[in-house]
């Protein structure tokens, strides 16, 4: 091997051994060092609810028995969603909800890519190459006062992953809707209703466009429903929706 392939061999190898002692890669959900930067610790990894199929073919439920086909859940059943197919990579429960809190709320933007990454892994019927990447949107007030859309980062990062199209600003959150957290379904669907609209830059290339919406928390669905109506009423053929947890049982709504 000539000298300085083996000079630049040394460098890497010192350079990832001195990256890997000054910011070891730490467990996205304790905090515990890990082998694999953006991998869950062994016991995390345990508790992690993650969502396989079979789960419902429209908003992603989780299944607890085996089926054959598409199927969907009785909700979708008894009130079909504006969005045409739903993933979610695990459950939004006591084991994940700190780690997805510290995501939203705790400056945690460090986790995006790793939680983008088994999005993307999760989401490979749903992401199709022609398809654009969007997250629902904040409110700029609430932007302001959070200085990051968790949503956004997990779409731009998502998009990376493969060289898809994404447009953090294709929607727009016109009205400051209260917070979703301990309301009934019904009322989340009337608390967002009306609230979005398409960025006056994206009016009209929409037409005729295949979108995935992309959040971090999929609850009852009203926020993202909302969503995807707005897009279909604008031109977009089709709307599908990926997120990076869900409330399986309504009961546990908290958020
Ligand atoms: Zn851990
Ligand atoms: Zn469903």
């Amino acid at each position: 091997m000539p000298e300085r392939h083996r000079l630049k061999n040394w460098l890497t190898a010192s350079s990832k051994l001195l990256l890997d002692t000054l910011f070891p890669a730490l467990c996205p959900c304790c905090n515990e060092p890990v082998d694999e930067p953006g991998s869950l610790c062994a016991p995390c990894w345990g508790q992690t609810n993650f969502i396989s199929p079979p789960y419902c073919f429209q908003c992603g439920y989780p299944f607890e028995y085996e089926i054959s086909g598409d199927m969907l859940c009785g909700t979708c059943i008894a009130s079909p969603p504006p969005f045409s197919r739903g993933v979610s990579v695990f459950q939004y429960d006591d084991a994940s909800r700190h780690m997805v809190l510290a995501f939203k709320h705790a400056d945690r933007t460090d986790r995006a890519p790793a939680f983008a990454n088994w999005m993307s892994r999760a989401a490979t019927n749903i992401l199709v190459d022609d398809v654009i990447i969007a997250p629902v949107p904040l409110h700029p007030k609430r932007l302001r006062s959070r200085r990051y859309n968790q949503s956004a980062l997990l779409a731009q990062n998502i998009a990376k992953i493969k060289g898809h199209r994404v447009a953090p600003d294709l929607l727009t959150r016109g009205r400051d809707t209260a917070s979703q957290g301990g309301k009934s379904p019904k009322a989340r669907f009337r608390n967002v209703k009306g609230a979005f609209s398409i960025n006056a830059k994206w009016q009209n290339l929409i037409d005729g466009e295949h979108v995935l919406l992309i959040d971090d928390v999929f609850t009852t669905g009203a926020t993202l429903s909302e969503c995807a109506a707005c897009l279909l009423q604008e031109g977009a053929t089709q709307v599908d929706i990926l997120t990076l947890c869900r409330v399986v049982r309504p009961a546990t709504m908290s958020i």
